[in-house]
Parts: structure tokens; sequence; C-alpha cells
């Protein structure tokens, strides 16, 4: 329940005076939110000094400046177009030419009437002795002066909007806005004056992150964060969960360990993945793995995070800890983001297990449910699973639909978790109340963007990648020349390589998107023919798993593709990648597609290629691809050039999106609101703060308060 104090910031924009339901919307969706506290969220980005009011032949050159002025002439155009309009004014130091183009005279003769005083404000000119405005920004009378002559904050726009509009409605909003409840113990400025303030800026300064007024709205908005998380981490693990004994019994899973001596079965439980896969297991793996027994067998519930980079092997970490689970009598489940990928991964669990003479009998008891399994098929799984006879589900979120039950859900992993929102996190870990949870994600976040976006969770790192693993060799390049593009292909092609060509990312258009990879693909199926598939977004999985398929197998050997291949996607024999507009993409994204090459034994080269001309920032970004292969240090780039937003994708991606805090620069702010958070819920949460989760949208964390 929203406390009544909020009532005006959180009514729509459409009711403020003046703004109409067409205005509201543009101004929604230009502050992301069509609340009025959306509108007061928004920033202004630069400044502009109307104070400044020279003489008029002493102004300098295009620099704002305000002027009181007499209109004295007009000089009307002859009916020739293009002709501007010339009012000339005068005051004590000198002309003013104010010029209009294609503006009605009527309207500028009721503006500007002659022999009239005006305050006038907008750009100077110099053109030899004449001093001009080109259609001022601000046109007032004597009485506006101090409306007008003031300094003025600068606004993102967007079509339809004005400047002037949006400074006067925010205006008129702040001065609406409810005296809160203070819920800082010590705070240098009252919420209500730190949004005021960084509506009022003086200077270029005054919009920097280091504003008191900005330090206090970034804090408070960490700090709900922080709250927030903590909330539902205390609620999802304070639930006892299923104990999954760590006992080196349960995972000496085949007659050559349980000979073993206690000791060697202990290393076998450490280096589990000897026994069961194909490879040893890495250091980061085994460790992983390691604090995710210790988990499962306090008694209490698991919430951890794996982080890993692409290629650190984090399915092998989820598939030993499942086994466990299955061992110890339990479910698991193995959510992915794409039916693709469940498949792939569906068939890799059945193979290591098939492979393995010990477990073998459990590769009958994997599992595929998407939303492609209906009717009869679907029923048939869902009877198995309620059985107990499934024991490892992999799937996605068709899953966590109601209708999906299970005998004895002991774990639930769900690879590349930034995919599923915040809220479906949250069902989830409510749908099964015992259930260790594992998250999973290839998305190396920086340090603070992971605590403010998971808070207290448990956190897993695995910096390093198998060790037969090559650097991959990055190129960037010009795409000028298809030429000798097309050359250098048909070369590869000759030596039996696998090529992704992975399409431009045209802005978030999904059409266009495809536009741009259907004729890529024509353009190269012309010249090399059946050689070259095509993979995106809206083709039916049926069809996408079949070209894969064919990629897989070698018929196809050059790979046209939408960004859909950033997930996961696991052909081990692809060494080359094109990226088309790579300058469009952020670091991160790059470093993820990068990532399905490179994976098995072959060198492999990741070519990036860029349209026109580089500006310096792009530059720098894909110089840094080039520098490293370390998803962490990419991210951390990613974060200092591009900022949070970019880093975590677009919104969708379900983390939230700052609208006061910025990282790295508020990093302090952060742990001192992780901290604040962990003290207050120690006591009863009072009004004032109840007040602050509101104010921020949390308001369904305070449900998990009073539930359990
Ligand atoms: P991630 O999910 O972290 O991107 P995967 O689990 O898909 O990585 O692993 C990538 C590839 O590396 C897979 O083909 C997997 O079989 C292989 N792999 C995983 N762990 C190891 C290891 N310790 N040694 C060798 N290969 C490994
Ligand atoms: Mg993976």
């Amino acid at each position: 329940m929203r406390p009544p104090i909020l009532y005006f910031l959180f009514s729509d924009i459409k009711y403020l005076k003046g703004i109409g339901p067409i205005l509201s919307k543009k101004i929604s969706g230009l502050c992301g939110g069509e609340k009025v506290f959306n509108l007061l969220c928004h920033k202004p980005v630069a400044v502009i000094d109307r104070t400044y009011m020279p003489a008029i032949p002493q102004a300098e050159d295009k620099r704002v400046a305000s002027f009181q002025v007499r209109v004295e002439t007009y000089e009307e155009p002859p009916r020739e177009r293009n002709l501007p309009f010339k009012v000339m004014c005068r005051n004590m130091s000198g002309f003013l030419q104010i010029i209009y183009f294609k503006m009605k005279a009527d309207v500028i003769k009721a503006m500007l009437p002659l022999d009239e005083e005006r305050i006038i404000s907008g750009k100077v000119e110099h053109y030899g002795q004449i001093v001009q405005i080109m259609h001022p920004d601000r046109v007032g009378k004597v009485e506006m002066a101090e409306k007008i002559i003031r300094i003025e904050p600068q606004y993102p726009l967007t079509a339809g909007v004005t400047q002037k509009k949006l400074q006067d409605t925010i205006a008129m909003a702040l001065e609406k806005f409810p005296d809160l409840p203070e819920w800082q113990a010590a705070a240098e400025i009252g919420f209500k004056n730190a949004i005021t303030e960084i509506h009022n800026p003086k200077s270029e300064t005054d919009l920097l992150p280091t504003t008191r007024a900005r330090k206090r709205l970034a804090y408070d908005e960490l700090l709900a964060g922080q709250i927030a998380q903590a909330l539902v981490y205390k609620q999802v693990t304070k639930k006892p969960g299923v104990i999954i004994s760590a006992h080196p019994s349960h995972l000496a899973l085949d007659a050559r360990s349980s000979q073993q001596t206690p000791d060697q079965v202990q290393g076998v439980a450490r280096h589990g993945g000897e026994d069961i896969l194909p490879f040893k297991l890495t250091n980061g793996q085994a460790k992983a793995l390691d604090e995710i027994h210790a988990d499962m067998a306090s008694g209490n519930r698991m919430f951890r995070l794996l982080q890993g980079d692409v290629g650190s092997g984090k399915t092998a970490v989820g598939l030993l800890a499942m086994l466990a689970v299955v061992k110890a009598g339990h479910q698991a489940v193995f959510m992915v983001p794409t039916t693709l990928l469940a498949r792939q991964q569906k068939e890799w669990f059945e193979k290591v297990l098939n492979q393995n003479i010990g477990i073998s009998g459990y590769s009958d008891h994997v599992e595929l449910l998407t939303g492609n399994e209906k009717g009869a098929k679907r029923e048939e799984i869902l009877a198995r699973l309620k059985s107990g006879e499934i024991n490892i589900l992999v799937g996605t979120h068709a899953l966590f639909q109601d209708w999906v039950e299970f005998k004895n859900l002991g774990m639930i992993i769900i690879d590349e978790q930034h995919r599923f929102g915040v809220l479906q996190r949250l069902k989830l870990s409510q749908k099964n109340e015992q259930a260790h949870i594992l998250l999973m994600t290839a998305t190396p976040i920086p340090r603070s963007l992971t605590i403010a976006n998971y808070g207290e969770m448990q956190i897993s790192r695995i910096t390093e990648k198998p060790a037969e693993r090559k650097p991959i060799k990055t190129l960037v390049s010009s795409i000028d020349d298809m030429g000798e593009i097309l050359a250098s292909i048909t070369r590869a092609l000759a030596k039996g390589e696998k090529i992704y060509w992975i399409c431009p990312l045209v802005e978030e258009s999904e059409k266009s998107d495809l536009a741009a990879a259907k004729d890529r693909y024509e353009f190269f199926s012309s010249r090399l023919g059946g050689k070259v598939g095509l993979i995106h977004g809206r083709m039916k999985e049926a069809e996408k798993s079949a070209v894969l398929e064919k990629f897989l197998s070698g018929e196809h050997q050059l790979l046209v593709a939408t960004t859909v291949v950033e997930v996961g996607i696991d052909v081990r024999d692809a060494t080359v990648m094109f990226i088309e507009h790579s300058e469009r993409f952020g670091l991160s994204q790059l470093h993820q597609l990068r990532g399905r090459i490179g994976r098995g034994d072959r060198d492999s080269t990741c070519i990036l290629l860029y349209t026109g001309r580089l500006g310096d920032e792009s530059r720098e970004r894909l110089k840094v691809m080039k520098k490293t292969g370390d998803g962490f240090i990419i991210a951390e780039e990613d974060l200092r050039l591009r900022g949070a937003g970019d880093v975590l994708g677009t919104r969708q991606s379900g983390f939230a999106a700052f609208r006061f805090a910025q990282m790295p620069e508020h990093e302090d702010l952060l742990y001192a609101a992780r901290d604040e958070a962990a003290g207050i819920l120690r006591n009863p949460i009072s009004e004032a703060v109840k007040v602050l989760l509101a104010l921020f949208e949390y308001d369904e964390s305070l449900n998990y308060l009073n539930a359990g």
C-alpha cells in the first residue's frame, strides 16, 4: 500500500496543469514513466545562464545573453520565401537586430509590438557592425524579467516537448512536492530540498554526481534497493532448505570412486568432475561446487549467484550440483532463456550421463519442457514429473507455470539469469519453498552492480577458463572492402573453418535487424551457395534447430545470425566471427558474442567490423576488446565508458536502471547503504522507511516483511 503522502508524486503527469493526454504520453516516454515522480527524476544535463546582460555592442559572440530593448522598426521581407523578418530594437548601449525565418509576420508583431519594451534572451551573433539574435529563446514583457533572466536547467528532450514546457512543468510539480518524513539519520539536506536543487543548477558543476543533492538522492535510491534486496534475501533464506548432505558417499557416483579411501573420495567430491565429466574441473569450478555443496548441506536454503565468464564451464558445475541433489532423492530443474538452449543443454546432460557407466540410469530421467511440448506429450511429462520419475527437468520459463508440479523439488538453477526479471526471480523463490536456488550468469557484472542488484546474495565467481582454451585474436577493421572480406571468407571456408557473421544491431528494432540479416544472407548465398545458413529470433524453434544442426554438422559453414547466438550456443569448432557494425554494440555484448568462438582447440579470430568513420569513444571501446578477453575487466571498462544502463542492457534485462545513482562514482554510497540497510532491518521498519521504499517502487518487497 502506497503511503497517502506520496499520492501526488504517483499521480499521472496528465493531470498537471497544461499537460494533456498527448503531451503526457511524450513526456512519460522521455522520463521513463507516467508518474509525477518520474518527471521529477528527469535530470537536467546542462545549464543556460541568462543572467548575462552586457552592453549590446560588447556582447560576446555565440554566448547566450539577455537584453531589455525597445522595438523600433520592422523590416518585412518581400515575397521571396527564404528571407527573414527583421525586427530592429535598441537600448542605451546600442542596436540589436532580431531575425525570424518562416514565421508569420502578425505573430512576430504581436510578440514584439513597435515602441514597446521587451526582454529578449538568446544566442548573440555578430555580423560586422550588426549584433543579432536569431529566433530568441525567450521574449517577454518587462514584468517577466525575473522569469527570463535566470539560470535555466536544460533537459534532454523529445519531439514535441519544448525546453520551456518541461522546465515549467517540473517547476510546477516541485511547488507541490510534499514534505516527506526523514528516513536518513544525519542528512545534510532533506529529500525535497535535494530534488529542488537538482532542478535548479547554478552552473555546470551542479550537474555532477558529486553535489550534496545528487549524493543524497543517490544514497536514498541505493538504500531503498538494498533494503528491498535484503528483505527478499531474508525471506528466501530463512526457510529451511532440503538437506543435501555433502557427505562423500553421495558423490562417489560409481564403483571406482566407492573403492577409494575416504580421503580420495573427498578428492572426488572436490574434483568430482573427473568421474562424471569428460574433463577435469578447473579450480574455479571446483571451488564453486564446494561452496554450493556447503550451502546445500547447511540446512538453510541456498540462494547463490554463480558468475562466470562465457565458456568458464558453469553448466558443468550446475550439472554436478544437480546430480548431488538427485542422488539425495530429489528433483532438480534447470531453466534457460531460450528453447534452443534448453534442447542443447538437455542433450549435453544426457550425453554426459550416458557416457558414465555408474550413473547412466539417470539419463533416462532427464526431460525437456518448453512451450513446444504440448498436448499429450506435455501431459505425459507432467505426470512423470509428479510421480518423481523425472529427476532433471530442463526448460524455459514454461517450467514455472502453475500447472507444473514436482514430487520433491530440491534445486532450481536459472541459467543466464539476468534475462529473467527480478519479479520472476521472486515468484520462483516463493513457489518451491525448500528448493535451493542457484542463479548463473555469464554477464560479468562489476562488483558494485552485483551488490546493487543482488544485495546480500551469496556469490561464487569462476574467474578462469578451462586450460586448453586458446585466446581469441581480435581485429578491428572497416567494412569498406567487402571484396577483400569475401575473399578471406572464401579462403577460410576452403580450410574448413566455421564462421559466424553477426548482423548489425540496428537500434532496438527487431524488424530492421531482421532485414539486415536477410540482406547479408542473400548476399553471401549468392556468392557462396548452400554453405550459408541464416538464423534469427523470428524463426520457429524447429527451423532454428535445423539450421543449427547443419552448422554443427558442417553442411553450413557460414552462419549469418542476429544476436540470438549471443546466449549459450555451443558449436565448438566455430573459429571465426565477424561482427558487423560492432561500434553499435555494448562491450559486454561484444564479449558475449565473441565467447561463441574459441571453444575448441583451434585458433580463433574475431573481426570487429565498423561502418564509416569511428568516433573516439567507439575507437576506445573496440580497443578494449582487442586488449583483453577477461569479461570482468571488460565489464568494468564498459561501466566506465558507458554507464550502468548499457552494461546491463536495456531495462528489460531485469536490472533496475538507476535514476540518481551512478557507478562507479557512487560506489562508496552503495556500500554505506548496504550497511545501513542491514541495520534498519534489525528493528521494526519505520513509517519513514516505508515511504522511501514506496518512493522507489519497492513497495512489493514490504510484503516479505509480514510473510512467514
Ligand atoms: P558457460 O555456461 O560458463 O558459458 P559451458 O558450461 O557451456 O560454459 O562450458 C563451455 C564449454 O567448455 C562446454 O563445451 C563444456 O563442455 C566445456 N568445459 C566446461 N568445463 C570444462 C573443463 N573443466 N575442462 C574442459 N572443458 C570444459
Ligand atoms: Mg552457459
